[in-house]
């Protein structure tokens, strides 16, 4: 981040780039393709001697603007964006591991990237899942053909945290890639940079969007891992600054080969809620702290799981690396309510299965996000049936206060 502040920067990113007809967004660029006066120029473009723009599967001008903020909020080198988070997800595996490589990455994981990790081992890369609120389990798990390790900010849903710095101390010393995604806290609760990750995942469908109106994720590369030591880095990609290998190699083989691509109507829309990140993220955060204590001393809830709650196993940690505890939280009814009655009695809060919406949303984890992963997995994850998951959202507090209460009452 430069000097100027989060909101500052943003706001004004697409300005000082100099846009077309002092234009105060990026417009959409809807062009697939670019053309080229002088041959010689696209050869050039082509062979990484010159910037500029071929083929929207790769690069997109809109695409790139919004690039350039999540780089700015990450206070990271670069960033590449991609259709989806999944897709970024995908990408770094595709683009950076080969067979015979292992990964590590944390038990408590979004159900779909805990799918994909999964199905892995079909191309002979091999994960371990473990309990990252262990750090001596993380290093235990570590090899000597570990690569990678991959964990989240704030599991989803019972919100456990890791030592991110701890982890990331780990990974310096075994010279392991460090990948954290930061969905759930976003640039603007957390910086993984600060705890030395190598490459910050955002699925920009969530906060950053905000609106719940577009798909989108990213990866940018912090800097500060030497990728001249990891072996699994082209040839073709082992040229300039070494920082940036990683990110070239994801760029080439994990966007533009799979053309897993963000639209440009889809930047736009992501560019536009990221103006407002820092505010929204401050309301959700508000509006959860005060559920999640609302919650706490209701008798008819059994647990809440909320970060910014004393008795949250790592209220220590979240306190010290998030700027607030986040929209996140998860309640485990009193076994006399039925879930589906209590979901169903609520008229402000959404049944829903997306996070980071402006809108408060919820959903029963067992039987939706997390009912492909069998009884053992959700019981080790911390999953019961009654466990509901909420994404708190921007409303006016006392309206969602008193949607719960008529939930509870009826
Ligand atoms: C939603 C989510 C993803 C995937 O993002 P999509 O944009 O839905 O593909 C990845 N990680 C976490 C933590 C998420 O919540």
């Amino acid at each position: 981040m430069s000097k100027q502040g989060f909101t500052t920067t943003i706001l004004h990113s697409d300005r000082r780039k100099s846009v077309e007809h002092g234009a105060l967004h990026k417009p959409v660029h809807t062009s697939v393709a670019y053309g080229y006066s002088q041959s010689r120029q696209i050869a050039e473009v082509f062979q990484g001697t010159q910037s500029g723009y071929t083929y929207a599967r790769q690069v997109n001008p809109t695409v790139t603007a919004l690039e350039d903020k999540i780089t700015a909020m990450e206070g990271g080198l670069a960033t590449t964006c991609f259709s989806t988070g999944m897709a970024a997800i995908t990408a770094f595996l595709f683009a950076l591991l080969k067979e015979g490589d292992h990964f590590v990455a944390s038990k408590f994981l979004f159900g779909n990237s805990n799918s994909l990790f999964n199905s892995m081992s079909k191309f002979g890369i091999d994960v371990t899942f473990v309990d990252i609120t262990d750090t001596a389990a993380v290093a235990a798990a570590i090899r000597p053909n570990t690569k990678a390790l991959f964990v989240e900010t704030i599991a989803n849903p019972c919100t456990q945290i890791g030592d991110l710095g701890a982890i990331g101390d780990l990974c310096e010393a075994h010279g392991i890639v460090y990948i954290v995604d930061n969905t759930m806290t976003s640039p603007y609760l957390f910086q993984p940079k600060s705890v030395k990750a190598s490459l910050v995942v955002n699925s920009l469908t969530k906060c950053v969007g905000g609106h719940g109106a577009a798909l989108g994720g990213a990866i940018t590369v912090t800097g500060l891992y030497d990728w001249s030591n990891y072996d699994n880095i082209f040839d073709g990609y082992r040229k300039g600054d070494p920082r940036l290998w990683g990110m070239v190699q994801i760029k080439k083989k994990g966007l533009r080969d799979t053309g897993a691509t963000l639209s440009p109507q889809a930047a736009h829309l992501l560019a536009l809620g990221a103006e407002t990140l820092a505010l929204r993220q401050e309301r959700s955060s508000s509006n959860a702290m005060a559920l999640a204590k609302y919650f706490e001393a209701h008798p008819k809830v059994n647990r809440v799981f909320y970060p910014g709650l004393a008795s949250h196993p790592q209220n220590d940690l979240a306190a010290k690396y998030y700027r607030t505890p986040g929209f996140l939280m998860s309640i485990e009814l009193h076994d006399s309510i039925n879930c589906f009655d209590f979901l169903d009695a609520l008229e402000v809060v959404v049944i829903s299965s997306n996070l980071g919406d402006n809108r408060t949303l919820a959903i029963p984890v067992a039987h939706t996000i997390f009912h492909e992963m069998g009884p053992a997995r959700r019981t080790d994850m911390g999953i019961t049936d009654g466990t509901i998951r909420f994404s708190v959202g921007i409303e006016d507090i006392d309206d969602l206060l008193a949607d719960f209460e008529r939930a509870f009452a009826s």
